[in-house]
């Protein structure tokens, strides 16, 4: 597959507006931001929603992931605040 670099310069998702990457081993173009996938026929990229193909859901991935969350580490923080200075 040859892609002309000018063309590519132009080209965004008409779904989105985002930039694409280039996938040369699948003849395809994948948006950055909404993931379709656009295949490329004859060298020609074929922008079209309805010819793009639908990313895999990855909804998982967001509720897996579990980074150490930084908060709650100890109990001291919510005693202090409502101590009443008498005196
Ligand atoms: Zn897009």
């Amino acid at each position: 597959m040859k892609l002309d670099p000018v063309l590519l310069e132009i080209l965004v998702c008409p779904d989105c507006k985002g930039s694409l990457t280039v996938d040369y081993d699948n003849d395809e173009l994948i948006c950055n931001q909404c993931g379709l996938v656009y295949p490329v026929r004859d060298d020609i990229p074929v922008m079209l929603v309805g010819e793009a193909r639908r990313p895999e859901p990855l909804r998982e991935q967001t509720t897996l992931a579990q980074p150490d969350s930084p908060a709650a580490d100890s109990g001291a923080a919510g005693q202090a605040a409502d101590q009443p200075t008498a005196e």
